[in-house]
């Protein structure tokens, strides 16, 4: 099946559910309010097990975010089993204009970890005071720990538990959607929870500087600006190298950090790089951001990705908990390397549209979605030998005269489908492919790519034939 009609159909399946969701919505609202604001929202996509609705502006989201738990319940109703709601602005969605960004006056909590954190979603809008709410999804107890993250996370638990006493700052880097941002919530929860006299803040250098910026020539900001930073026992500072480049904020950070550093307060910050290719960074913030611990968190190995997606698969259990078997899990950690956020991501997409489509969670789907989620992914680099083999095995020849020199039209189609498949699926240039097929010339590659694409594109068997062939060369990399 073509992965464009796949992308399609869960379009207008989204679309279907939503219009669903409504009718079940619609008896139990008023009928103005419905028409005022349920009309303007538009199912946007889906992210993990998260419906996403797009509204055209913050008054209208906020809005809708009130009737979060009924349209949770309606689509529950729909599904026939539990999935989350979010609501987020989206110009776009119904051609709206976008809003001025808010100054920030606290510290929101990030998207809750069971469902990442969706690209191009807008910040939450302020809504808690500052510091009294930390995600309860990232704790130390739900971070599962590794030889990748072992440093990070022992680093962050003595912090924890010894505020202003163990190390100061602890300054934590590592790639996107590795875990900084959970630890700097575990250490916020584990604080609040057991020194609930410290007052402990956690904001991101995006929403500092927001707030450094709004209070800039009016007295009393600056006042309140000052209070709210620097009579914080514990600070946590996530995503700090946005500063990079900001020399006023730079500043404004420079003394906040001084003097909470000097009346011992615990510091943290994340980083998405160690402090000296933090570009633009004066001297003085960056040698002060490594005078204390500074650790790396590193992608995660195959077996603790694994480990993650089971305590995921069993942490859905907000949602009846789902007995994923391991290699389907497998399945997902193999090719899915990078971030945790998109591996739980991936396993949450897999269980989503299982549910949608009423079927059953094996390799097959996790394939399906997999392809249309994260096309070139593929957790090591296919080999041309893999591809060989598969293409042998696919039309019934021998790896022999499919690099040999025979030229009847029963070889030399797989030998063409083979070195496509070569050139869409590995790095290799053509001569090097030329070289793997019995040394031929670049020519003859390009030619095969050329002719393969333009029978792709006027037979649907052959697509068919090749997306066969290339899932299999996947699941076997
Ligand atoms: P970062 O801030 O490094 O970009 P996050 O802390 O936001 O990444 O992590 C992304 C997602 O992955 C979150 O949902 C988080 O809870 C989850 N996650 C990251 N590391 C772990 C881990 N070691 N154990 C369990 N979940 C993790
Ligand atoms: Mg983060």
């Amino acid at each position: 099946m073509g992965d464009v009609d796949a992308v399609e159909s869960v379009a207008s399946e989204v679309a279907g559910i939503w219009a669903r969701v409504l009718e079940i919505m619609r008896p139990n609202l008023n009928a103005a309010s419905f028409s005022t604001w349920f009309a303007q929202a538009v199912p946007l996509r889906v992210d993990g097990d998260t419906l996403v609705i797009g509204a055209p502006n913050q008054f209208t989201r906020d809005w809708l975010v009130k009737y979060t738990d009924r349209t949770r319940e309606a689509l529950a109703e729909v599904l026939g089993r539990a999935a989350g709601v979010i609501f987020v602005v989206d110009p776009q969605a119904s051609g709206g204009v976008p809003e001025p960004a808010p100054v920030i006056e606290v510290a929101p909590v990030p998207a809750s970890s069971s469902s990442g954190e969706p690209e191009g979603v807008r910040p939450e809008p302020p809504a808690r005071p500052a510091g009294s709410t930390f995600d309860p999804a990232q704790t130390f107890e739900t971070f599962v720990m590794g030889d990748s993250n072992q440093f990070a996370y022992s680093a962050a638990l003595a912090v924890a538990e010894r505020p202003g006493r163990a190390y100061n700052p602890l300054f934590i880097y590592g790639g996107v959607g590795l875990g900084k941002t959970h630890l700097l919530q575990a250490i916020g929860s584990y604080v609040a929870d057991h020194f609930p006299h410290m007052r402990v803040r956690y904001v991101t250098a995006e929403q500092f500087m927001n707030e450094f910026i709004g209070s800039i020539g009016d007295k009393q900001r600056i006042d309140g600006f000052r209070q709210r930073y620097r009579t914080n026992d514990v600070i946590l500072v996530d995503d700090i190298q946005v500063l990079s480049k900001k020399e006023g904020t730079q500043d404004a950070f420079f003394h906040t950090f001084n003097t909470l550093h000097q009346a011992g307060r615990q510091i943290v910050l994340a980083s998405d790089r160690p402090p000296g290719e933090i570009p633009m960074l004066e001297e003085r913030l960056r040698s002060r951001f490594s005078s204390g611990l500074v650790v790396d968190i590193q992608p995660p190995d195959l077996e603790m990705r694994i480990a993650i997606l089971r305590r995921t698969a069993a942490g859905d259990d907000e949602h009846g908990g789902k007995d994923v078997s391991d290699d389907v899990l497998a399945f997902i950690a193999e090719r899915v390397s990078s971030s945790i956020r998109e591996l739980n991501s991936a396993l949450l997409r897999v269980l989503f549209y299982g549910s949608l489509s009423h079927k059953a969670i094996d390799i097959a789907l996790a394939q399906q979605v997999l392809r249309d989620s994260f096309p070139e992914h593929s957790a090591r680099p296919i080999s041309v030998a893999t591809i060989q083999s598969e293409v042998c095995r696919h039309y019934g020849v021998s790896r022999t005269e499919l690099v040999g020199a025979k030229r009847t039209q029963s070889i030399v189609y797989p030998r063409q489908i083979a070195m496509y498949l070569a050139r869409e699926l590995t790095d290799h240039s053509l001569p090097r492919i030329g070289s793997e097929f019995g040394n031929r010339d670049h020519t003859t590659v390009l030619h095969a790519v050329t002719k393969i694409q333009k029978l792709m594109s006027e037979h649907r068997d052959v697509y068919d034939q090749i997306q066969t062939i290339s899932s299999a060369i996947r699941q076997k990399s």
